[in-house]
């Protein structure tokens, strides 16, 4: 490399520290530490087709990957020895699955989502032209059940597809899978599919205390997770879980990789289910449950603050997401928080710690101070 070029990467690498120090507004872990793993970047690993099928190319993790999709089906509650699903680059690929594989099953079927759904939602609905009706969502972020009962009885001729939002991204609101069920099967539909985006919160709600409401004994037919969240990895990463005699809907045999072809993307990250596994066998469940229980205090602990500042904030019901009014353009831009209709949020991450969140305090209280002086 010219020293130019080497310039380059140092600058990138200093720039990259520094904004990594005030990242609190979207939602990555980041206390996490693989260094044990560092030797893996010597090799090409890529996972081909389907991880329950070998195939030809063997550098691959599939044995790993197969322990982490155990992993999140015990955890998701799937039936046993009838689910399968694979390690995805994303929560956005996993949304882009189940819908697949209900568009498959039901290819004349309606997908219901909440107006707060993920933006990937409308953009895999349109991918997969698929018809869809938006339900009206409540001030919290939960959706309207009965906008969806009303709009489902218009259509219960047809199946009928549901997302359902495992943690919105605004506000973290999730809906209940067992409400959806019922007003589905109320209405007499008996065609009817009920996919969980839980990108954001289903690695953890389970771990809690009480019905996590959303995994597949609760009436789930796919769940798609992210990894990168609240597991944590370098690389974006995400899981999607669906019922094995759904997925074998789809597939076909392809020769060139000796292997189904299951998946949406050809080669995938072979690297990032080790990361997974790493982290879910090194610290197991217990560590999980500690983290997300160490997470919520933190929320809850950044609430006090506000309001001892007299900053109104909002949070849902086990949510590490903490919902205050935008702040002005610099904060939001030094603090890389996300906006939306006035409002902000703070996601209180494993590895956010209480000193960040003083410093943002303090720093708000700055700002504060500088627009009551310029008025
Ligand atoms: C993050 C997120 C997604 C998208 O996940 P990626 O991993 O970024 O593709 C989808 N839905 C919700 C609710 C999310 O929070």
């Amino acid at each position: 490399m010219t020293s130019r070029e080497q310039n380059i990467l140092k600058n990138y690498v200093e720039l990259l520290a520094g904004k990594a120090g005030f990242s609190i507004g979207y939602p990555f872990s980041v206390d996490f530490d693989y260094s044990e793993l560092y030797g893996l970047l010597q090799y090409p690993i890529a996972n081909v087709g389907d991880p329950f099928i070998e195939s030809n190319y063997g550098v691959n993790s599939f044995s790993i990957e197969r322990e982490v999709i155990h992993f999140f089906a015990r955890l998701f509650r799937a039936p046993e020895n009838n689910y399968s699903g694979y390690v995805t680059s994303g929560g956005t690929e996993g949304n882009l699955y189940g819908l697949y594989i209900a568009r498959e099953l039901y290819p004349e079927g309606i997908v219901y989502h909440s107006s707060e759904s993920h933006y990937s939602i409308s953009k895999n609905i349109r991918l997969l032209n698929m018809k869809a009706i938006e339900i009206s969502a409540d001030e919290k972020g939960e959706i309207d059940y009965q906008d969806l009962e009303m709009k489902l009885r218009l259509n219960s001729h047809l199946p009928a597809i549901v997302v359902a939002n495992i943690g919105t991204t605004m506000t973290e609101a999730k809906d209940d899978v067992p409400r959806i069920k019922n007003i589905i099967t109320d209405l007499g539909i008996e065609s009817h599919y009920i996919h969980c985006d839980a990108a954001l919160a289903g690695a953890y709600l389970p771990l809690l205390e009480g019905n996590p409401k959303f995994d597949f004994a609760n009436g789930a037919d796919s769940i798609a997770c992210s990894g990168h969240k609240f597991i944590g990895s370098p690389m974006p990463c995400g899981i999607v879980i669906v019922k094995k005699d759904y997925k074998e809907q789809l597939g076909e045999y392809i020769s060139y990789i000796g292997s189904l072809d299951t998946t949406i993307t050809g080669s995938r990250n072979g690297l990032s289910p080790i990361f997974l596994w790493y982290t879910i066998s090194k610290i197991g469940k217990e560590g999980l449950r500690q983290r997300i229980s160490d997470a919520l205090l933190t929320a809850e602990y950044t609430q006090k603050k506000l309001q001892e500042n007299n900053i109104s904030s909002f949070r849902n019901e086990n949510a590490i997401t903490v919902v205050f009014p935008k702040p002005n353009d610099r904060i939001c831009a030094k603090w890389q928080l996300a906006v939306k209709n006035g409002m902000a949020h703070i996601m209180c991450m494993p590895g956010i710690t209480l000193n960040k969140i003083d410093n943002f305090i303090e720093d708000l209280l700055i700002a504060e101070t500088d627009a009551v002086l310029m008025n």
